[in-house]
């Protein structure tokens, strides 16, 4: 079966079309600039052909007819007719506190996703608007919504609720969501195949560290905490996010700079984290590179970064009554040796014990970087788009 995954936000589109029979991907590629001038598509077929095509892409209706015809067309596509597609699933930021699983969109659903809107007002109207254009382009395809935050939907309500008045959380739904749930989802499995264990019988800690990072605990399977909580701004130092930051900190800072709500979020979410403290650059490249020639900021950015991760290691091991595993994942979970070795860097004393050499080896497989410790340290490489297509086969299929 040939499935269709996207992830659509609010200027591009992202795609990966699927034969199911063996998970091979045809082909795959990226809408960037919708609505500007000088968008783009950018596609590449499995056998390493390649295309780069400019033009007025005006919204994600035409992103998608642009997306079909590529991969129809007899140069650059892998189809011969759009029919050939039997389902599309759709990465969906939020499904608020209804969706604990993916589910197949239905009337009652896009409604249900609209309501979600609310809780994420930058996200969810992108995803829905992706879901309506393939609606109306490939007319009785089944669709369906996986979820990011659907992975932690279980979490215990003492780990998701926040410390504010309850009447709050029954009136507005804030509490503790989490996201990069298809991630951590994909990579506790994979980590307990590399084990040879049964993901019942396991305490991991996952760690996605990409431009966006957040960490799980996944105890037997279960996420029980996590460090995104309401919004994606919360928990470890990111690109160019701040992470878990005193609330009151930021009304103080409103009142001495006399900046507004939209200017706030703009502060904690595009101009902090990795980028506002180095004053180098969001991409964890840079910082190394420029920490290593004794650029300050950079090296303060980095281990900053680096102890929030091992902090929430050690919080995460005591939220679950022990440690068998830490995973690495995302651009920099994948790539970064350094950050590796200093957010696990003193905690032998749970178990822990990283192979310095092993984890200097530049690799794409799912490995292990640790000195055979009881703890096991991997390194698994996400792939969040083959959880869509697996979930969508599973639900359609
Ligand atoms: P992602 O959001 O998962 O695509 O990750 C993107 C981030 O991964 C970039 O912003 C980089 O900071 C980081 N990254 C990619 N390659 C490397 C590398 N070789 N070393 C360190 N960081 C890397």
């Amino acid at each position: 079966m040939t499935i269709l995954v996207l992830n659509s936000g609010s200027s591009s589109v992202k795609y990966r079309l699927f034969e199911m029979n063996g998970e091979k991907c045809l082909a795959w590629g990226v809408v960037e600039r919708i609505g500007a001038n000088g968008a783009l598509l950018i596609h590449q077929r499995h056998d390493g052909d390649q295309v780069k095509l400019a033009g007025e892409i005006a919204d994600h209706q035409s992103a998608i007819e642009y997306i079909l015809a590529i991969l129809l067309s007899p140069n650059h596509g892998v189809i011969a007719d759009r029919q050939e597609i039997k389902a599309v699933g759709h990465r969906v930021v939020h499904g608020g506190e209804k969706f604990s699983g993916s589910i197949i969109i239905d009337a009652e659903v896009m409604s249900q996703l609209h309501d979600c809107i609310e809780l994420a007002p930058l996200h969810n109207p992108a995803n829905i608007k992706g879901i309506q254009a393939c609606k109306a382009a490939m007319k009785g395809v089944p669709q369906v919504a996986v979820f990011d935050t659907a992975f932690h939907h279980d979490m215990p309500d003492y780990a998701y609720m926040y410390g504010l008045p309850y009447i709050l959380y029954k009136k507005y739904a804030v509490r503790r969501y989490g996201f990069h749930g298809t991630s951590h989802r994909y990579v506790a499995d994979r980590a307990a195949n590399l084990m040879g264990k049964p993901i019942g019988e396991l305490k991991l800690v996952t760690c996605h560290l990409g431009n966006g990072c957040s960490s799980a605990a996944v105890n037997r399977g279960v996420s029980v905490d996590t460090t995104m909580g309401f919004t994606p701004v919360e928990g470890l130092l990111m690109g160019t996010r701040t992470g878990d930051l005193d609330v009151a900190a930021l009304l103080y800072l409103m009142g001495r700079e006399e900046i507004g709500l939209t200017e706030a979020n703009s502060l904690i979410n595009k101009h902090s984290g990795l980028q506002g403290i180095s004053g180098v650059s969001n991409d964890m490249r840079e910082i190394e590179a420029e920490a290593l020639s004794g650029h300050h900021r950079a090296l303060l950015a980095l281990n900053m970064f680096c102890y929030r991760v091992k902090k929430y290691i050690g919080a995460y091991a005591a939220a679950m009554g022990g440690l068998d595993g830490i995973v690495f994942t995302g651009g920099i979970g994948e790539n970064s040796a350094i950050v590796r070795q200093k957010s696990t860097e003193g905690l032998e004393f749970l178990g822990v014990s990283l192979d310095v050499a092993k984890n200097q080896v530049l690799s794409k497989d799912e490995r292990f970087v640790d000195t055979g410790s009881r703890v096991r340290i991997m390194v698994i490489p996400t792939n969040e788009e083959l959880v869509i297509a697996r979930d969508t086969l599973l639900l359609v299929g």
